[in-house]
């Protein structure tokens, strides 16, 4: 089926509480027509005789705040003009209406999409979904009386949900006696909801790819039911009201609830580029983001592209992909405040977190570009050891001896000379 995606931004949800939910907290403004309009237009111009268009508008197509009659009507005429089968729009079910609906029906088949997420009364209030099964049954009934499909999206592993299986049994089977098409989703939760604050408080994490493949095998089986384990890429986002700078040494900069919910991500979910075939762990930086630091533009230089850059630091283990993200370019822990408590601790959380991270992610080669007596390559040597991974250390002895006095070995013409060689060897 060839369909294309229209994004459209517009108004608020008018709930905008849902507990996973952050988009629909955001206010877009007052529908502006011609903008509205605009967008439409240059979306159509790239369409025609596809079998469907999907509208994603954060909130209720249906209602009037953020689409208003005319600019549904605008697009179900071009869906009709531009000859698309089915055009698929989300709304909540207070919207569900026959005056609203029915004009359109005559442009266009329409597919409306209904986020239920569970058919459990209790689950939804604590949701704060705004609306129970009940008025989600009866927007069924009158979809169907007008002659239009239903596409219900269901979330797996929501909060407060004490059994998964089961509750997604029971949603399940309400959701296919109603709908034509459903979507099973992985919950995730979007920056600037209360499920993300949840997650940061250790009181709830989503599932990974294999809980959630186990959690779904059951409906396979079944046509029209699609799977979503990763909704749109997700990865953690600070909203900027939580972005504080994390500045400082001791177990609360160590094992800050921000680290943990990246490394759980970093070792659960990201997926490394296939190119990176080799794995080389530097150091951090006290300049952020490490890109801009002496000693990290020089590396850059040294390595190639097939070469995964890895920072061990205080935040745990840092793909290079991820270091503009917060917190990763707002903190800073300053070696001179250490103690040699901390540096044992910083030793025994840093190695648990590569251990983490290399029983998940695999590389032909390891490669560490470390100040050999630093605490982040003493984690490093022995996480490699326990996992019987063979690492190579591109400082030589020989070099170490001559430079381990001067203020940044790691910057002198020696040691990056070491590192290319490695490299190159
Ligand atoms: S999930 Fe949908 S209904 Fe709930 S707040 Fe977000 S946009 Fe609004």
């Amino acid at each position: 089926m060839e369909e294309k995606i229209l994004i459209l931004q517009s108004g608020k949800c008018a709930w905008g509480k849902c507990y996973a939910c952050g988009w629909g907290k955001i206010d877009y403004g007052k529908p502006d027509l011609h903008k509205l309009k605009r967008k439409i237009d240059e979306f159509f111009r790239k369409v025609s005789n596809i079998d469907r268009v999907k509208i994603f508008c954060s909130g209720s197509f249906f209602d009037e705040n953020q689409f208003p009659k005319v600019i549904r009507e605008y697009i179900a005429k071009k869906c009709k003009e531009k000859n698309v089968k089915e055009l698929v729009v989300e709304s909540r079910p207070e919207f569900i209406k026959e005056e609203i609906i029915k004009p359109l029906t005559k442009y266009v088949n329409l597919v409306v999409a209904i986020g239920l997420e569970a058919a459990d009364n209790k689950i939804l209030e604590k949701y704060q979904k705004g609306f129970y099964v009940e008025d989600y049954i009866k927007a069924c009934e009158l979809l169907k009386k007008l002659g239009c499909k239903i596409r219900t999206y269901l979330m797996v592993n929501l909060p407060f949900v004490e059994n998964n299986e089961e509750i997604l049994e029971k949603s399940f089977k309400i959701a296919k006696k109603y709908s034509d098409e459903i979507v099973i989703i992985n919950t995730f939760p979007h920056s600037n909801s209360q499920l993300f604050n949840l997650w940061i408080e250790g009181k709830w994490k989503p599932l990974d790819k294999k809980e959630f493949e186990k959690l779904v095998k059951p409906y396979k089986k079944y046509k029209n039911v699609e799977f979503d384990f990763n909704n749109f890429a997700f990865e953690p986002k600070f909203p900027k009201s939580m972005q504080k700078p994390l500045k400082g040494v001791g177990k609360e900069f160590l094992i800050h609830p921000y680290y943990e919910i990246w490394q759980d991500y970093i070792c659960r979910f990201y997926e490394k580029p296939k190119e990176k075939e080799y794995a080389l762990f530097i150091p951090c930086t006290y300049t952020k983001p490490y890109y801009k630091s002496k000693l990290h533009k020089e590396i850059l230089k040294i390595v190639p592209k097939n070469f995964h850059l890895i920072v061990i630091s205080s935040p745990g283990v840092i793909p290079y992909e991820f270091v503009d993200k917060y917190p990763f370019n707002a903190y800073d822990w300053p070696e001179w405040e250490e103690t040699e408590e901390i540096k044992k601790l910083y030793i025994k959380v840093t190695q648990k977190r590569i251990e983490n991270y290399l029983k998940t992610h695999k590389y032909k080669k390891y490669f560490a570009f470390l100040k050999p007596n630093s605490e982040s390559f003493i984690a490093l040597k022995k996480a490699c050891e326990k996992l019987g991974i063979k690492l190579k250390l591109c400082v030589s002895n020989e070099t170490w001896e001559k430079i381990k006095e001067r203020k940044n070995p790691l910057l002198s013409n020696e040691a990056l000379k070491d590192l290319k060689k490695c490299i190159e060897e």
